[in-house]
């Protein structure tokens, strides 16, 4: 079937007492037991629902519909994107181990790798996402290469193909952050042999800027034969390769995240990314197509230094974007305003557009990333990650084409006095 069939069709429940079309919310802590021995069982074997901590039908079925989405083998939800990187991540080294990431990653996952993996011994080489550098990096005690599908906000693409092929060679875990992928309707890495693909329900699953979520997906692989946590004895004596398989890996998140972590999504925010994901593909090809509309617009604005987007044929992430994206280029974008700092703030002083740290709202949100999500990061590296002190992201939302380009005209003639020095 189809991304757009399965975002409707996909998950939902199968035996409802009352032949429920929707997904209900289950909103309970616990689940009986009929007697002794299904307590038992259940408690041996990991099978069928116990507590909500480790497993709810509403989550399930979101768990359900982001598999079909993605093409993976299986998902596990978590709180938030954040959680998310955690688990994922958690579930693939030991103390000692080593990760490769790319240092253009989100600013949460950048401390999250430095500061809490930091703390449980992992270390961390940030180089950039690219086949040559990545390999230079690798060594006996790499676990795991961390890329973005998408960077954010400096909108390039790593060479996933190459990198998958590098990770598969070295028996390492590839895992992109597929957030800006917008849970496949833009972008599925695991077809390019990602072994494992963490996200941000937060952003365009959820597509409404309402509420958190997170989820890990791994598609069908031999690889974690190699892993040592998945080829010796787990607490119970058995081997989780031997036991599971290629969901080894997936059991390992629920176990550390939920289970023992406790990073559990609530079945209400579950139904709400699941209402979320029907619309997931109209949004984004909407947005794309507005957001191919105002960067070309933006690029004949006498007042805008640069604009960068992937669907712009001279845009440098052009060919890999043509490549790997699907269903439109996405809906961010960001430009430079003339007169850097000063051009940068006098435009968002009369700019009648939200401005928010968000992305992936139905709402148009716009965010200066130099004094805010990207301030805490070293001078040099923001720039690395193409963000100057005249960028402005624009994260495109629903509103009309022509309302958006409005309210941005409005405030780019505030910018005129600022001149075209650059
Ligand atoms: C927002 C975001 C995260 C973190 O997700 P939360 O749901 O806010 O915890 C991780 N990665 C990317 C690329 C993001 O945009």
């Amino acid at each position: 079937m189809d991304f757009s069939s399965l975002a409707v069709l996909s998950g939902l429940p199968q035996q409802d007492p009352h032949n429920a079309v929707g997904v209900p919310i289950y909103a309970t802590a616990a689940y009986g037991f009929a007697d002794l021995e299904d307590g038992a069982h259940k408690f041996a074997t990991n099978q069928g629902y116990t507590y909500t901590r480790l497993q709810n039908p509403t989550v399930a079925a979101l768990e359900a519909r982001l598999t079909a989405l993605e093409g993976a083998l299986g998902a596990v939800c978590l709180a938030s994107g954040q959680a998310a990187s955690f688990a994922g991540l958690l579930a693939l080294v030991r103390a000692g181990d080593e990760v490769v990431a790319s240092p253009g990653l989100f600013g949460g996952t950048v401390g999250l790798l430095n500061q809490v993996f930091g703390l449980m011994g992992v270390r961390v080489h940030f180089v950039a996402p690219e086949v040559a550098a990545v390999q230079a990096a690798l060594n006996e005690k790499t676990r795991a290469v961390f890329v973005e599908v998408l960077g954010n906000p400096s909108l390039e693409l790593p060479d996933l193909q190459g990198l998958a092929e590098l990770c598969e060679a070295h028996r390492v875990a590839l895992v992109v952050d597929n957030t800006f992928g917008a849970v496949g309707a833009l972008a599925r890495p695991l077809e390019h042999g990602a072994h494992v693909v963490v996200h941000s329900l937060t952003k365009w699953a959820s597509g409404h800027g309402s509420i958190l979520g997170g989820a890990v997906l791994s598609r069908e692989t031999a690889l974690w034969q190699h892993y040592p946590q998945f080829t010796s004895p787990d607490a119970q004596g058995k081997i989780p390769w031997e036991q599971f398989g290629a969901r080894c890996f997936l059991e390992r998140v629920r176990q550390l995240g939920l289970s023992l972590g406790g990073m559990v999504l609530s079945p209400f925010n579950a139904y709400l990314l699941f209402q979320g994901l029907e619309t997931v593909a109209l949004r984004i090809e909407r947005a794309s197509q507005t957001a191919l509309t105002l960067a070309r617009w933006l690029e004949s604005q006498p007042q805008v230094a640069w604009v960068r987007y992937p669907g712009l044929p001279t845009d440098p992430a052009h060919p890999r974007a043509t490549q790997y994206l699907r269903g439109g280029f996405g809906s961010i974008l960001t430009f430079g305003i003339r007169g850097g700092l000063e051009g940068a703030s006098r435009f968002l002083a009369n700019l009648k557009i939200i401005q928010a740290p968000n992305v992936g709202d139905a709402r148009t949100l716009a965010v200066h990333p130099w004094t805010t999500t990207h301030s805490r990061i070293p001078e040099a590296a923001r720039r690395a990650a193409g963000v100057g002190p005249e960028t402005i992201r624009l994260s495109v939302g629903l509103e009309s084409p022509q309302d958006i380009q409005q309210m941005l005209l409005e405030a780019l003639a505030s910018v005129e006095q600022v001149g075209h020095e650059g």
